[in-house]
């Protein structure tokens, strides 16, 4: 019996730091945290009485929350690259143009899901939020958020994921865009900053509407990654891909200027996904936004540079391209700080933008 408590306490040590940090802090989750707490002082009491082996085990088994709790600790930010960023890309966006944000529901978490450094304890609400660009040569959806099918859509992801989150779902895009008696054909394009079931989601209660990804975003949904399983449930999505061209944008290497105005310009940002991009978007009165998807999941992310942490390996497809672009997006930001970051998940971070409608 001693020495089931013994190995068995670490392993729920470890369930409860990522409960408490993929699901935000909740009184609740308080209680169990204690008894877990009790239960490993005890474990660690017994060990003296235990054989070499199984004294071995038992410690090892503790290895599994420092371990978890290591991965939160502010670390050092290295990226030793400078970025050719040239002067702010001339636009000439039509007066007629404007942006507004549908958020369409949230999730709950912790600053520690969040960021390298955040605490667990620090409730964070994130955000799911699709963006209207209204132009006069067609509209666009910046991501679409959460859809009417939302809770199918999380079912197709792995069930610890499931368990992992809980969320609110309040007007779809659609929804508030019907609602408000918006005419529909206007919309030319939803535009991903990435295939993740938190942005696709919304998509499929637009089936008219042409979604837009890059050649690589689109060979990663065909493929077998779980993170993409949302999008391959969606038989509706009617996917259209667009090319960069050899055209630098704030040091990036590639651009795609979708109107051909400089008013939207997206630029590929491979990492969180291998077809992740950020959409640069210049109005007529120069206000300047670079919407950065899920490169960061809060502002921190950018501002102290700190990725986020325990989840990077499974939600990142390439941390090393995320790490690189956050310092990317930092130097931008250090140097133009007349233009406004959005980080996907990140409600701060939408502050200047007009709710629809
Ligand atoms: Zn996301």
């Amino acid at each position: 019996m001693k020495w089931l408590l013994a190995c068995i306490a670490p392993v729920l040590l470890a369930a409860w730091i990522l409960f408490l940090s993929a699901h935000g802090p909740a009184s609740w989750v308080l209680l169990p945290g204690i008894l877990i707490g009790i239960a490993c002082a005890a474990g660690l009491s017994f060990l003296r009485s235990f054989s070499p082996a199984l004294r071995a085990l038992s410690l090892t088994l503790y290895l599994l929350p420092l371990g978890l709790l290591s991965t939160y600790r502010a670390s050092a930010f290295s990226v030793s690259k400078d970025f050719e960023l040239g002067a702010l890309p001339l636009a000439s966006a039509p007066s007629e143009m404007s942006i507004a944000q549908l958020p369409t529901g949230v999730t709950y978490r912790s600053a520690a899901f969040g960021y390298r450094g955040g605490s667990l304890f620090e409730p964070r609400v994130f955000s799911m939020t699709a963006i209207l660009i209204k132009h006069p040569k067609g509209d666009l959806l910046i991501d679409a958020g959460f859809g009417r099918d939302i809770a199918q859509h999380l079912a197709t992801l792995p069930l610890p994921f499931q368990l992992l989150t809980r969320y609110t779902l309040n007007k779809t895009a659609r929804e508030q865009l019907q609602s408000s008696g918006y005419d529909l054909t206007r919309l030319r394009a939803i535009i991903l900053t990435h295939s993740h079931w938190d942005h696709i989601s919304g998509a499929a209660d637009f089936p008219e509407v042409p979604v837009w990804i890059p050649p690589a975003e689109r060979s990663f949904v065909q493929g077998e990654d779980v993170t993409t399983a949302t999008a391959r449930s969606i038989k509706s999505l009617h996917i259209e891909e667009y090319r960069f061209d050899a055209r630098p944008y704030l040091g990036f290497a590639e651009s795609h200027d979708v109107y051909g105005d400089g008013a939207v310009v997206i630029v590929p940002a491979p990492g969180h996904t291998p077809g992740s991009v950020i959409v640069f978007v210049t109005l007529a009165d120069h206000k300047r936004y670079a919407f950065i998807g899920d490169l960061a999941w809060q502002l921190e992310g950018v501002t102290e540079q700190e990725e986020r942490p325990l989840t990077q390996r499974i939600a990142d497809f390439e941390p090393r391209l995320v790490r690189e672009h956050l310092a990317h997006m930092a130097a931008i930001s250090a140097r133009y700080p007349e233009l406004t970051l959005v980080v996907a998940h990140d409600p701060r971070s939408f502050a200047s933008i007009p709710k629809w409608p």
